[in-house]
């Protein structure tokens, strides 16, 4: 082993401090969401099936629930501005500010040079779970989402239903974009009802049966403009395996709710980021 310096165990004692002390980010008003929720009509749903994603849209100001229907099941899901893909969920910053897990009141941002909120939680009927005596938590965005590539660099397998193939061949349907070019646009994910951590000893992301039952659902209000795509995981509840046929699938449901006119009142999507975008350069 290394040389331990003989302060050492002054230097591990030192308090952490928040990386990104959140006090300063703008307040989602809940309680106006919640009086448009109240007035709102199912518009849409979709029905994505097990090991397969599709995609939908929600425009600005309306809601989407996704929801455990048949059993046990994991989604991954991407969030892109309808209008322009480039702006899309940016799961790491999403996790800089809120932590490692979302539930209500917290928001999935979007990619620079925007990074603005697209979506707000408004519902998590898995918030009681918190956290697991192993720092297990339910909603992660530390995971990516599960690939091919990884499958293939670990076990040398080639398994064509992993959530990234998945939200691959459902972004090119939507959009008519050929595949490969569809598939840069796919990006990291928000784990829905994906219970995760990081072990304690070894730092290694690990995943466990997922606590989410039929009936239990992650309901968002779209900031802006949104083209989603679910995948549900071939992993299932993921307390075994992805990468693979070999675990129990079920199907998720994601539904879209608009509100009555007049009842969102004056509000409005929220810019791009103010930053001028100059890096220095004049
Ligand atoms: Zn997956």
């Amino acid at each position: 082993m290394a040389h331990i310096p003989e302060d050492a165990a002054a230097r591990r004692a030192i308090k952490p401090v928040i990386c990104y002390p959140n006090e300063t980010l703008p307040v989602p008003p809940m309680a106006l969401y919640q009086t448009a929720r109240a007035t709102a009509r199912k518009v849409g749903e979709v029905l994505v099936p097990a090991r397969e994603a599709r995609c939908f849209t929600v425009p600005a100001g309306q809601f989407f629930r996704i929801s455990s229907v048949d059993g046990p099941q994991v989604g991954d899901l991407n969030l892109w501005n309808a209008q322009d893909l480039n702006e899309r969920f940016y799961s790491g910053k999403t996790r800089a500010l809120h932590g490692t897990h979302l539930t209500t009141g917290m928001r999935m941002w979007s990619s620079f040079p925007a990074l603005r909120p697209m979506a707000t939680i408004v519902e998590d009927t898995l918030e009681w779970y918190g956290k697991d005596e192993w720092g297990g938590s339910v909603h992660d965005v530390i995971g990516t989402r599960c690939d091919p590539y990884t499958g293939n660099l670990l076990s040398g397998s080639q398994y064509h239903h992993c959530c990234h193939s998945n939200l691959t061949r459902a972004l090119a349907d939507e959009t008519g974009l050929d595949p490969k070019v569809a598939e840069r646009q796919v990006h990291d994910v928000l784990n829905v009802f994906m219970c995760t951590g990081f072990t304690r000893d070894t730092g290694q992301y690990f995943m466990k049966a997922s606590p989410v039952r039929p009936g239990d659902y992650l309901e968002f209000f779209a900031e802006i403009d949104l083209l989603g795509a679910l995948s549900a995981c071939p992993g299932g509840d993921c307390s075994t395996e992805h990468s693979s046929d070999s675990a129990t699938c079920h199907p998720l449901l994601v539904e879209v709710f608009e509100p009555a006119i007049k009842a969102l009142q004056d509000w409005t999507p929220p810019p791009v980021n103010g930053y001028d975008r100059s890096h220095g350069l004049g």
